[in-house]
């Protein structure tokens, strides 16, 4: 899956004709379709398989009364800003078009996975503003060439499932190295003040070289629990700078993650939380022994 979304990440980026890079040209003044607001949440959720968005299963019916919350406890967001594990490329990218597509990137599954949709609006003009506010690295806008893939939809539409909330896709650049994804984050932050939900979607772990069907959500690699609990105590202390460096934990992270892009969303999430604010986790528990479906809220 991930081998096939690199592929397919390297072809848009051959097509950058199809695309405008607006971050030198536009000024703060284009911040002005983003209304001042409470100060937004920043999520991180682990999505695991395609099939949780469907049917009955813990990690939905979370995502579920997560999203239930904005609009009472936290904000309605103004729009949706998703760091999604499954779009990789060359550069940054924000989709800027009027109306992304539903991209079902993954193979195996059944019919009614496929028919799925999220028709949740695109946010152009709020696209534009904030590829315009980011000065470096260049963020570029997308239009045409990627949608909402399932990192994405699997878990907002459980969350808003009146699609009514404009949402914005940002790529992650898979050549940079993590703390340049820790470091984008940190320049998202001030989004938050301004509607923008940012929404980090991998997996803390992720290997599915190793899944193992019949494991129970408490059962996994004793890898899998012993990354997952460093990361969760380095959370869960403020330790959010020490994230970039997972590689140090050495043999076990290279267990969790064989690649990256899963973890990555977990940098750009982190980077937008601001010092001693209060977290709590949920769906803290494992899925095929070798995925952790751990989640965060931050705010
Ligand atoms: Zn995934």
């Amino acid at each position: 899956m991930h081998r096939r979304t690199l592929l397919a990440a390297g072809t848009a980026a051959g097509l950058t004709p199809l695309m405008t890079t607006l971050a030198e040209s536009a000024s703060v003044a284009a911040l002005s379709p983003l209304k001042k607001s409470p100060r937004m949440p920043v999520l991180f959720v682990g999505h695991g398989s395609p099939m949780n968005a469907l049917g009955d299963n813990e990690y939905r019916r979370s995502w579920q009364a997560l999203g239930a919350e904005f609009g009472a406890k936290y904000p309605r967001p103004q729009m949706v800003l998703c760091i999604s594990a499954h779009w990789l490329t060359q550069g940054w990218w924000l989709t800027g078009m009027d109306l992304p597509r539903t991209i079902h990137d993954f193979g195996g599954f059944p019919q009614e996975l496929f028919d799925q949709q999220y028709p949740a609006p695109g946010a152009p003009a709020e696209a534009k503003a904030i590829s315009a506010a980011i000065k470096s690295p260049p963020v570029g806008l997308d239009l045409r060439e990627w949608g909402f893939d399932h990192g994405t939809w699997s878990v907002l539409k459980p969350m808003f499932p009146s699609a009514d909330i404009p949402v914005v896709q940002l790529s992650m650049d898979y050549s940079r190295p993590p703390a340049e994804h820790f470091a984008l984050g940190q320049q998202l932050a001030r989004f938050r003040e301004l509607g923008v939900l940012i929404v980090g979607s991998g997996n803390i772990v992720h290997n599915l070289r190793a899944t193992r069907r019949d494991a129970s959500p408490i059962q996994a690699y004793d890898w899998a629990i012993e990354f997952d609990r460093k990361v969760a105590g380095q959370i869960e202390s403020g330790d959010l700078a020490a994230l970039p460096d997972f590689r140090k934990l050495g043999a076990v992270a290279q267990m969790a993650h064989p690649t990256w892009d899963h973890y990555l969303p977990l940098l750009h999430a982190a980077g937008a939380v601001g010092p001693k604010e209060p977290m709590r986790f949920f769906n803290s528990n494992y899925q095929s022994a070798s995925i952790s479906m751990r989640s965060v809220v931050w705010g």
